[in-house]
């Protein structure tokens, strides 16, 4: 039987020699091999405005080689949100989904006016039926949430995730405007609003992106001063072809920032909030599924829909190389079990058959899972590769073991091989070679 590319116009507009890299060489009958079992996609990010009110540095949208967006429409219309509401209740019914998460991103979603909001927010809320709900959050960078806004997202139960990089100093650094002003102090004003108004059930917490120059403790304390649900810490998006700044071979740099975060927050002498990454790992560790996709082997299930309507791969996959999320579907000719085969949300869905050997044979795989796809890119071999982070990640996971190990003797609780111990060996996997 001759094996099925997705050969679409965007995947030969990318060229053969990516098309030849893991996972876009892989065909159907890979797909078989691999023991693929598709998951539904149950987390949309719609683009709903693509451009962006300030110009961090670290930006992997506007501040990289794909310039994608330049030929997006500025924001997404009504036409579009009613035909990506369709697309996802029709997802949904096929796979008897009861819920499913809407993200409104940008660029800045915010710099969408309110009076065009209603009407996106209108659309996707009524998407929800009895059995079927929909819930909107939005990812802001906070500066233009007004009383307003604040108001209007909360009358469509809107969660409210706000940027920021830790204290002034820290968040500055990379988190500017276009006139090189740092956007702090805006910030936290308008987290302030949101707190202190009567909506502030809508906060849900921090993305902070890890700059190791950064004092790890001085980052954390500053973020939990505003009461953050929940923090989420991200590595800066690089890979094997463009290494992350100030890594070093011999040393553990990020992982050591994120352990000094982990101690901090773990040893505190009451819940301040939940970090996600810590979190994740630890539910891993005691063998609960992963509920991040850079945590653990659970399988990724989102998708992006842009401001035209395009379908798109994780937004960060563009760090990796021009082109790298385009998926040439969209949501006027395709349904989303079109999307479900593309070779890259396959890839996510292969557990320990979607990683490279040296992690396939790695003690960590289970709690780690090779890390952040984008992450482990590396011209020839794609995305078959161990995350650039991998020697931090192993140090962050080994030290939390550790310390939930000693917690629970200091409690105790006496594991043996069945339990904790049992899941941190090395696990063998019945691996298939991609
Ligand atoms: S620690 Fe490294 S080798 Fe092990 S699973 Fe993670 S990325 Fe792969």
């Amino acid at each position: 039987m001759a094996k099925m590319h997705m050969q679409t116009p965007q995947l030969l507009s990318i060229g053969t020699k990516r098309r030849d890299e893991w996972p876009l060489s892989l065909s159907s009958d890979d797909f078989e091999r691999l023991e693929w079992q598709p998951v539904a996609i149950r987390e949309f990010i719609l683009k709903i405005n693509s451009r962006c009110n300030i110009k961090c540095d670290y930006c992997y949208l506007y501040e990289l080689s794909d310039d994608s967006w330049k030929s997006q429409p500025v924001f997404m219309s009504e036409e579009v949100a009613r035909q990506a509401a369709s697309r996802i209740a029709q997802h949904a019914e096929i796979h008897q989904l009861e819920s499913v998460r809407i993200y409104l991103h940008g660029g800045e979603p915010l710099q969408m006016k309110p009076h065009r909001l209603r009407k996106i927010l209108s659309v996707l809320s009524a998407a929800s039926r009895s059995d079927f709900e929909v819930r909107i959050s939005v990812q802001t960078n906070g500066i233009l949430l007004s009383d307003e806004v604040i108001d209007l997202l909360a009358e469509f139960e809107v969660g409210i995730g706000i940027s920021l990089d830790g204290d002034a100093m820290g968040n500055d650094r990379h988190r500017r405007d276009r006139r090189g002003d740092g956007t702090y102090q805006r910030v936290v004003e308008s987290v302030t609003r949101l707190r202190e108004g009567p909506h502030s059930q809508l906060f849900s917490g921090f993305l902070a992106t890890v700059d190791v120059r950064n004092d790890p403790v001085a980052c954390y304390e500053a973020l939990i001063a505003h009461h953050p649900p929940v923090v989420d810490f991200l590595q800066p998006h690089h890979n094997w072809d463009n290494a992350p700044p100030l890594l070093e071979p011999t040393r553990h740099v990020y992982g050591d920032w994120l352990i000094a975060v982990f101690d901090r927050w773990f040893g505190a002498a009451r819940v301040e909030t939940r970090v996600r990454k810590f979190e994740q790992m630890m539910k891993v560790m005691l063998g609960v599924a992963s509920a991040s996709e850079s945590v653990g082997l659970s399988p990724a299930a989102s998708v992006v829909i842009q401001t035209n309507g395009s379908y798109e791969l994780l937004d960060t996959l563009k760090s990796a190389y021009k082109g790298a999320a385009l998926t040439g579907l969209n949501i006027f000719d395709n349904d989303l079990d079109r999307v479900l085969h593309h070779p890259m949300v396959v890839a996510g869905q292969l557990g320990a058959n979607g990683l490279c050997s040296t992690c396939r044979e790695c003690s960590m795989m289970r709690i780690c899972g090779g890390g952040h796809l984008p992450h482990r890119y590396k011209s020839g071999s794609g995305f078959l590769n161990p995350s650039v982070y991998c020697g931090d990640l192993a140090a962050l996971i080994l030290h939390i073991q550790s310390r939930l190990l000693e917690s629970c003797k200091e409690a105790g609780i006496d594991f043996t091989s069945h339990t904790l111990q049992g899941r941190l060996r090395n696990p063998r996997v019945g691996a298939l070679q991609p």
